[in-house]
């Protein structure tokens, strides 16, 4: 079986002051860029989004930066956003970080990872148990899911604590 990237939504705040850090990254062409950031935003739409039909995300936002895909997923053009952070304000239920949606895009490249890769720069920088490499896969029961063919997140999805499964 092949390795996998597993991070766990819930242990890149400090639970003291609930401050976020998601770690430091070595990104080339952005030695700014924060990719981890860019992996929890899509965990955040897919996991934590309720795709409300009237979607106020969209509605508030002032540079049209927001849709809705095919799917029903919430995608940010990162390109028009602004950082005004008036979606993370309006969002009745929280899915939207103020940490994660700045103008900035950030991006993750997985630092080539691959079956031989130990560690990660963002693994040793991240509070302890963010990040880490596994050997398993998607196990629902675990409360871990799939986000692609390298990455697992760790959380606790929402329609299943509505049914109080
Ligand atoms: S933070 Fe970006 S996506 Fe959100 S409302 Fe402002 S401009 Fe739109
Ligand atoms: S308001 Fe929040 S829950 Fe509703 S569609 Fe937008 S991000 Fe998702």
């Amino acid at each position: 079986m092949s390795k996998k990237i597993l991070i766990d939504l819930a242990k890149f705040r400090d639970p003291k002051d609930g401050n976020y850090n998601f770690g430091e990254c070595i990104y080339n062409f952005h030695p700014n860029n924060i990719g981890m950031k860019d992996i929890v935003e899509k965990a955040m739409i897919l996991f934590t989004c309720r795709q409300c039909e009237d979607s106020p995300c969209i509605l508030v936002c002032p540079e049209e930066a927001l849709e809705k895909n095919d799917d029903g997923f919430i995608v940010r053009a990162t390109n028009l956003c602004i950082g005004c952070q008036s979606c993370v304000a309006v969002c009745p239920f929280g899915s939207i970080m103020n940490e994660v949606f700045t103008s900035k895009k950030s991006i993750c490249d997985l630092c080539d990872f691959n079956d031989n890769t130990e560690s990660l720069k963002c693994m040793e920088t991240a509070p302890k148990g963010a990040i880490t490499i596994v050997d398993f896969d998607e196990n629902k029961e675990e409360n871990i899911h799939k986000l692609n063919d390298n990455i697992l997140v760790k959380e606790f999805i929402w329609d299943k604590l509505m049914k109080n499964e």
